[in-house]
C-alpha cells in the first residue's frame, strides 16, 4: 500500500466521525459541548447511562481511566486490537486523491475545524464563567448539610473556606425536548438538593471547574440517593463540571503559584485527603508549610502517560476470540502535557494510594507522579491504605 498522505487521512477522519464510530460500541450522551459515556476500550458496561470516563470532543476522544486519547484511527486500533494500517482499512480505507481535490478538501476541513474550535472555546469559557459565578455565590460550609456530610464521615471541613455549599444544586442527567426551542433537546434535571462544592484549579492556576458532591445528612453515609427516573439505576453523587485535566482541588495549606510550601500531600478523593489531614492534626503535626490537595481523579495523580502497558490480570477478547491483556496507562509520564503544578520549594511529595481503586492502575498513576515530579533534593513517597479500604474508611474504623 502506498504511503497515506496526511490529507487523505484527514479526509478519512472527516468521513468517519469519532462519535459515530464510538457509538457502534457504546452509548454516548451529550454533556456540555461534548459527548460522554462509557469507554469502548475499558468499560465493562458499554450501555451505562451514567459512565462519563470517555469523552468525544470534535475529532478527538479521551478516556479518563485509560488516560488515553486520540483520533478515530487510534480508537479503532485500541478497541479492535489493530495496527495503524489495519485500522485505516477497517474504517473503509483512505482514498487516494488528486492534488487539486486534496487541497480543496483540506481547505474545507480547515474551515470547519476552525469554526468548531471557535465555538467550543466560546462554550468552554462561558461554562467556566458560569461555574465561577456559582462558586462565588456558594455559601461557606459551616452550618450546612455539606458540613454534616463531612462530620458523618468523621471529617472536619478544611479551614480557609476551601469547600463551600449550595442549598439547591440541580443534577443533570440525560436530555429532554426543549420547550423554548422546538426540535431541540436540553439537559434534563432529575434531582435538586444540597451539595458540597469544591473549586478545581487548572494547571495554569486559573479556576477551571467545579467538583460537586450531592449530600443528604438524613442518610447513613450522608450521600444523596439519586435515581435515574427511567431505569431505576442509582447514580453517582459526585460530578465534575468544567475542565478537570491537570486540575486539582486545594484543601488546606499555602496556596497559589507564589506560595512556598515544603510538603504536598496529594490523593484522589477529597475525603481521603481530609482523613489524612485529620490524623496528622490529631498527632499535633506542624502543618504550616504543608499543602493538602485532591487530584480530582486517578489520572491526574500522575498526569498523562507516555505509553500504555498490559494489565497483569485483566484481559479482553479480541476479534479472533483470543484473550489479550487490557492495555492501561503506563508508569511513564508524557512530560509535554502539564500536570498539577508542584512548587520548587516542595521537598516532600506524599502521594496517597486508595486501596479501593484498582491496584495496578493506581500503582501506574503513582509511578507516573513520582517520575513527573522527581528532582534533586525532593523525596516522593507513596502511602497506601490497606486493600479494599480508603483512608476515610480506616479513620471511621478507628473512630468507631
Ligand atoms: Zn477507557
Amino acid at each position: 500500500m502506498a504511503r497515506l498522505s496526511d490529507a487523505s487521512l484527514d479526509d478519512l477522519r472527516a468521513r468517519r466521525p469519532v462519535a459515530d464510530v464510538a457509538g457502534r460500541w457504546v452509548s454516548l450522551r451529550r454533556s456540555g459541548g461534548k459527548l460522554i459515556g462509557p469507554c469502548p476500550i475499558c468499560s465493562d458496561d458499554r450501555q451505562s447511562r451514567t459512565a462519563g470516563r470517555f469523552e468525544v470532543d470534535g475529532e478527538r476522544w479521551v478516556c479518563a481511566v485509560c488516560c488515553d486519547g486520540g483520533d478515530v484511527i487510534r480508537l479503532v486500533e485500541k478497541v479492535q486490537g489493530l495496527d495503524f494500517r489495519a485500522a485505516v482499512a477497517w474504517l473503509g480505507g483512505a482514498e487516494v486523491l488528486d492534488p487539486e481535490e486534496e487541497r480543496r478538501r483540506q481547505e474545507e476541513r480547515e474551515r470547519k475545524r476552525a469554526r468548531r474550535e471557535r465555538a467550543a472555546a466560546i462554550f468552554r469559557e462561558k461554562e467556566r464563567e458560569r461555574l465561577f459565578r456559582l462558586w462565588q455565590g456558594a455559601t461557606p460550609i459551616r452550618g450546612t448539610a455539606a458540613e454534616e456530610y463531612l462530620r458523618l464521615r468523621g471529617l472536619e471541613p478544611p479551614p480557609e473556606g476551601r469547600l463551600r455549599a449550595a442549598r439547591e444544586m440541580p443534577y443533570f442527567h440525560g436530555e429532554e425536548p426543549d420547550p423554548r426551542r422546538p426540535g431541540k433537546m436540553r439537559q434534563r434535571v432529575i434531582y435538586t438538593g444540597p451539595a458540597m462544592l469544591a473549586g478545581i484549579i487548572g494547571p495554569d492556576w486559573r479556576f477551571a471547574g467545579l467538583h460537586i458532591t450531592w449530600v443528604d445528612p438524613s442518610r447513613p453515609k450522608g450521600k444523596a440517593l439519586i435515581v435515574d427516573p427511567e431505569t431505576g439505576e442509582v447514580l453517582k453523587v459526585k460530578k465534575v463540571r468544567g475542565s478537570k485535566r491537570g486540575g486539582h482541588i486545594h484543601l488546606a495549606g499555602p496556596f497559589g503559584p507564589d506560595a512556598r510550601p515544603t510538603r504536598i500531600i496529594r490523593g484522589e478523593g477529597i475525603e481521603t485527603v481530609l482523613s489524612v489531614r485529620k490524623a496528622l492534626v490529631a498527632q499535633g503535626a506542624d502543618l504550616g508549610a504543608t499543602v493538602f490537595q485532591s487530584s480530582v481523579d486517578l489520572g491526574n495523580l500522575g498526569g498523562l502517560h507516555a505509553g500504555t502497558v498490559p494489565h497483569p490480570t485483566l484481559t479482553q477478547v479480541d476479534r479472533a476470540g483470543r484473550a489479550r491483556p487490557v492495555l492501561v496507562p503506563g508508569p511513564m509520564p508524557d512530560m509535554s502535557q502539564p500536570g498539577i503544578p508542584v512548587h520548587d520549594s516542595v521537598t516532600d511529595l506524599v502521594q496517597l494510594g486508595d486501596g479501593d481503586s484498582e491496584r495496578f492502575l493506581t500503582e501506574c498513576a503513582l509511578k507516573r507522579g513520582a517520575a513527573r515530579y522527581a528532582r534533586e533534593g525532593r523525596t516522593i513517597r507513596n502511602a497506601w491504605a490497606p486493600a479494599g479500604a480508603d483512608f476515610n474508611d480506616l479513620l471511621e474504623g478507628v473512630a468507631g
